[in-house]
């Protein structure tokens, strides 16, 4: 496993106790000292020591880096697992990079949050061979409840995009909603409580709403990373001709909080702009 963040960290947890994990990488080595087992220097050590590789870092750029580090070293036939949001297109380049040295490359990335990660319950949309995700399937079953092929490399990534767009969305309904109701003076918990039974339950609301009405953003998934998948998804769209105002709007109101010096926060550090009383 290379990269433990608040998602690879919950991930490796659960592929150790399923008894899969066999080395860890992390930038910031410290994060490695609670597994027992080879704890490598660099991406290239790891490859050349197991047959599947799993990598879950921030942006295109790391993946594209950590591919090509370990393709230097990796024995061919291994699989390689991209678990990040990054784009279709970082995908492919990252399978043409390993298919020259006959590692398969399957794009997975996942959706369920830090608690999914911790509870071995995400979803994971995968693109690349059906032959090589069958092969990795035991091993990506530690980390997920669910796993849909959806086609060649780059469709998982795809998947994901939608999933980012619908996100930004709900993010601005629950983080607007819940400002909507503190203005009028409601107790917030009875609020989310209600509504999380109801038509307009959802993920977000459950596991974020009590938090961000107290005050509270530790990620979670961190806004700068949400913004960096939203930009992707804007490229997407304009090829494709498709109008998404959501998503720009939530783009633009990331900057700002950015611009603040939220980007480390939860998404849900929206509130802060819906209600103007954490800022
Ligand atoms: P995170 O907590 O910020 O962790 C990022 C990880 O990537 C850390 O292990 C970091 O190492 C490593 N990293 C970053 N740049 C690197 C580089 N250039 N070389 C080597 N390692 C590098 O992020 P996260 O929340 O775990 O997210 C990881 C990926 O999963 C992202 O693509 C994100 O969009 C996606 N994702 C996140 C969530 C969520 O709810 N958090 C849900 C689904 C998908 P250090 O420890 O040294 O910083």
């Amino acid at each position: 496993m290379i990269g433990l963040g608040a998602m690879g960290l919950g991930m490796a947890r659960n592929l150790a106790k399923a008894g899969y994990l066999t080395a860890v990488y992390n930038r910031t080595a410290a994060k490695t000292a609670e597994f027992k087992v080879a704890a490598c220097q660099s991406p290239e050590a790891l490859a050349a020591e197991v047959d599947i590789v799993l990598i879950c870092v921030s942006a295109d750029q790391d993946v594209l880096n950590i591919v090509e580090a370990i393709a230097l070293t990796i024995n061919p036939g291994s699989i390689v697992v991209d678990l990040s949001t990054v784009s279709s297109a970082t995908a492919k380049k990252a399978a043409a990079c390993l298919a020259e040295k006959q590692v398969a490359f399957l794009d997975a990335p996942v959706s369920g949050g830090v608690e999914g990660a911790k509870n071995g319950t995400l979803v994971m949309m995968a693109g690349g061979d059906a032959g090589a995700l069958e092969k990795a399937r035991p091993v990506l079953e530690a980390m997920a409840a669910r796993i849909i092929h959806m086609g060649a490399i780059g469709s998982g990534q795809a998947a994901k995009a939608v999933n980012q767009v619908m996100c930004a969305g709900i993010n601005q309904a629950v983080t607007e909603a819940l400002a909507f109701a503190q203005a009028q003076g409601l107790a917030m918990d009875k609020v989310i409580d209600v509504i999380s039974g109801g038509a307009a339950g959802n993920w977000f609301l459950h596991h974020r709403g009590l938090t961000m009405t107290q005050g509270t953003f530790a990620p979670g998934f961190k806004l700068a990373l949400h913004h960096k998948d939203l930009k992707i998804c804007q490229e997407i769209a304009a090829q494709a001709g498709v109008s998404i105002p959501l998503t720009a709007m939530t783009v633009a109101d990331y900057e700002w909080l950015m611009a603040e010096g939220y980007g480390d926060e939860d998404i849900s550090a929206l509130y802060r702009l819906k209600t103007h009383t954490h800022l």
